[in-house]
């Protein structure tokens, strides 16, 4: 199946889909007919477009098809929050969060398979980076999820998206920023800027042309208010320094008048950056950057090196930032039931291939 000349038209924006019906002779509307199909009313099939000739559908359905990645398992949380993992063409794994609360239902997108950035307290860096996704593996997530979650598609479940699943997302740029114009798209998913945030750890350069190619809202991994801590924690950190990083928050902040302010993201580990002299440097950094803070606590992971900080020593450190004037939330642990910090579950596989592949060896050795 994957050998077929198909194309998969989730993989294409909509000029790209305009490019394929201009192939095909078709006038320059049917491309936004179909991309309402695919991304408003979430058809998988071609019979169902009733808007478009039979001639057409059938021609169609010989040398295209909508392919999202694949359902390979759901994990259901006693607290609502639901993961699956997700399966690509190639047989790579990947995962996907929902997570419901009053008011919203915020998806949480992966964009690469593993990551290259080995954050040391991030449980998808210990696999490692196997490959970007493409654009139908990023908004299929999207797809895929509103079709899982509101099966009689009578309303929209997903109200926010943020791009905070395995992978950083500016090393996959372009089907990243693709992927997010199609999720804002009136005619596709038409997600607000507010609603939909892309996390990063601070690839300074791929930071600027995202600040001048689409409109959405930031969130920074710091995770630490000094270089050296930083530098130990999120390695990339080395190339582009803090000073770099918030000069660049401040760039992306000034190029649109409507951008108010990022999301800092501050993990909460134990003894390693929670303490008041951290919360001191961190309000000296972040004094001429309209910013909140996330502060998130750990969530751990077997074999994980870090705890999370105590109940107390997160609330002393939100509540010295929150004095200082900052607005500062402790992010809610969702999903902890289901080990919902982002990489675990595909992890979790991968181990347990490996865990396969080591007891063939010893049948292997037994055997012989
Ligand atoms: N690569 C992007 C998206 C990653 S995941 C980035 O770095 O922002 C989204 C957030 O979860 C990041 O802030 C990341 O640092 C954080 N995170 C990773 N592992 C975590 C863990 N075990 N517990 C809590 N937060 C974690």
């Amino acid at each position: 199946m994957s050998e077929s000349l198909s194309t998969n038209l989730l993989n294409l924006s909509q000029a790209g889909l305009g490019e394929f019906f201009s192939s095909l002779g078709e006038p320059g509307f049917r491309a936004r007919q179909v991309f309402k199909w695919i991304h408003q009313a979430g058809a998988d099939r071609f019979d169902v477009m009733t808007n478009v000739s039979k001639a057409l559908r059938a021609r169609l359905g010989e040398i295209a098809e909508i392919r999202a990645p694949e359902v390979v398992m759901e994990q259901p949380s006693s607290d609502g929050t639901r993961k699956w993992l997700l399966r690509l063409e190639d047989g790579q794994c990947i995962e996907m969060v929902f997570i419901p609360e009053s008011g919203r239902g915020t998806l949480c997108v992966s964009s690469q398979v593993g990551c290259a950035l080995d954050c040391t307290f991030c449980s998808t860096a210990r696999q490692g980076f196997n490959r970007n996704l493409s654009l139908s593996e990023i908004v299929g997530q999207l797809w895929l999820a509103e079709r899982l979650l509101s099966p009689d598609r009578q309303r929209r479940v997903v109200s926010n998206v943020v791009m905070m699943g395995m992978g950083e997302p500016l090393l996959n740029f372009s089907n990243v920023v693709e992927a997010m114009r199609i999720m804002l798209d009136d005619n596709a998913y038409g997600l607000s800027k507010r609603r939909l945030t892309l996390s990063t750890s601070g690839v300074v350069p791929a930071l600027d042309r995202l600040g001048e190619e689409v409109d959405v809202s930031l969130a920074i991994s710091l995770h630490a208010p000094n270089n050296p801590l930083r530098d130990k924690l999120v390695p990339i950190n080395r190339k582009y320094p803090i000073e770099m990083l918030m000069a660049a928050c401040q760039r992306f902040l000034e190029r649109k008048a409507q951008r108010d302010r990022v999301t800092i993201e501050y993990v909460m580990l134990d003894g390693v950056n929670d303490t008041p002299a951290h919360a001191r440097e961190l309000i000296a950094l972040l004094r001429d950057l309209p910013s909140k803070v996330n502060l998130i606590p750990f969530n751990s992971f077997p074999g994980a090196r870090y705890r999370c900080s105590s109940r107390n020593r997160i609330n002393r450190f939100r509540d010295m930032l929150y004095a200082s004037g900052i607005n500062t939330i402790t992010r809610k642990t969702r999903g902890e039931d289901i080990d919902a910090a982002c990489g675990q579950l595909a992890g979790q596989v991968n181990d347990r291939s490996r865990r396969v592949m080591h007891f063939r060896r010893l049948e292997d050795n037994l055997a012989s």
